[in-house]
This record gives structure tokens, sequence and C-alpha cells, in this order.
């Protein structure tokens, strides 16, 4: 199938009106939700056209193709977040080269990042993945471990522990997509009223945003809904 062809300013507005709606539907309780957009697979061109529009948070997950990026686009006010499986090979760079990391799920790799993170930039801005019964990624701590991983990681000093982050398989309905994230956001309020101060729900894609934002997300990442269909 042969879509329309689409400028970058409309599928831009129309992910920010898709945001809207949703976080109007939550009602006056809801936070302020932030874009994150997705450029894995997309060349530097088209995050820089997306950039022309506004857009100033931009996730990857291969870190390679993320640094080429960075360097083509060093004269933008680019915020970068490392949404990807993190190698232990790879948390230099990441710690270098990112503001935020999203899928931190091992205590081993937070040590990396923290002990790596450059002393002249701000903490390590994380989220911890979470796994929930389900999930397509094979990343991401049981609820049950995070109490001890929060509290680790709270106590690293190049880190600010920041939230939770969640990639729930697809599901068939808007009410099934909402119980999955449901799930998410009640870890969240766990780590929370055990004395955290977590402010960052990370979840939602380009197909289940609404259920993300109405269940409390306040980061959506996406991609397809911003760039197209990924050839690779
Ligand atoms: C690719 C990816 C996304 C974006 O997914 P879309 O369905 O294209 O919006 C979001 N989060 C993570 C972790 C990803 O790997």
């Amino acid at each position: 199938m042969t879509l329309p062809y689409l400028t970058p300013e409309s599928r831009l507005h129309a992910v920010q009106m898709r945001i809207a709606r949703a976080t109007q539907e939550t009602g006056p309780e809801g936070k302020p939700v932030s874009l994150l957009a997705v450029s894995k697979t997309f060349n530097a061109a088209a995050v820089r056209d997306l950039a022309a529009c506004g857009q100033r948070e931009f996730g990857e997950n291969y870190v390679q193709e993320a640094l080429d990026k960075q360097t083509q686009l060093v004269d933008l006010p680019l915020v970068w977040h490392f949404i990807g499986p993190i190698q232990s090979n790879k948390t230099r760079a990441i710690a270098e080269h990112f503001s935020w990391v999203h899928g931190v799920d091992r205590l081993k790799i937070a040590e990396r990042l923290s002990a790596q993170r450059p002393p002249d930039l701000p903490p390590l801005q994380v989220c911890i993945e979470v796994n929930v019964s389900g999930e397509t990624s094979k990343g991401g701590v049981v609820v049950s471990a995070l109490p001890e991983l929060a509290a680790a990681i709270v106590a690293l000093p190049r880190l600010q522990l920041r939230g939770l982050m969640a990639i729930p398989a697809p599901m068939a309905d808007r009410g099934a997509e909402r119980a999955a994230f449901r799930q998410i956001r009640l870890a969240f309020d766990a780590l929370n009223s055990r004395g955290h101060t977590l402010d960052t729900l990370s979840m939602g894609m380009s197909a289940d945003l609404e259920a993300a934002i109405l269940e409390g997300a306040t980061i959506v990442r996406v991609g397809t809904a911003l760039f197209g269909e990924r050839i690779k």
C-alpha cells in the first residue's frame, strides 16, 4: 500500500493533536506529556526536517547510528535519548553523548553509566525498564525487583532516576492496552509511595499513545507516526 506523502510538519501536527486530545481526556489532574521523536533508521536529514518544525527531543536505539546523526546535527539544540537495549561495551558512548537513557534494567549497567558520565555534563537522566507480563522486549525488570534496583540507582552519584519505561506487547483493543499501562503506572506509584520522587512514565508508541496517556504517561516515544514505516 502506498501512503500519500505527508510533510514532516503535518505528521508532527497530527501526533501533537492526538496527544492533546488524550491529555484533555485525562482531565485536570493529567500531567503534561512530552513527545519523544524516535528517529532510528531515519537519516539526519529527516531529523533536521522535524527539528525545523520545532521538535527538540529525539530517541535512538543504536549507538553508532545515533553518534553519526549527532555529528551531522551538532548545529541544532537537540536533546538525545537512548532508548535501545544497552550492551556493557556501549555504556561509555551512551554516558558521553546522551541526556537520557530509558532502558536501564541492570545495576551493573547503571554503575557503568554513572562512573562514565563526564563530570562537565549534568547527571544522566534515567528510567528503569519494567517488564510487565506479555511484553515484546526481552529487557526490563520484573515489578518485584524494582524497589531494590531503584534504591541502588538513586545512590549512584552521576545518575538521576526519573521514572519507568515499558514496551508492552501490541494489544487487540484500547481496554487491553490500558490494562497493561495501568500495571506500569501502579508500579510507578508504588515506588513513589516508598519515598521516591519519580516524575516520568515513558510509555506509549505510535499505535497506543492514547491508552498510555490515559494511564499517566508523561513521555510518549513515537517513530512510525512521525517518520513513516521503517524499512530496516
Ligand atoms: C522503535 C521504538 C519506538 C517507536 O515505535 P513506533 O511504533 O514506530 O512509534 C518506541 N520505543 C522504543 C523503545 C522503540 O524501540
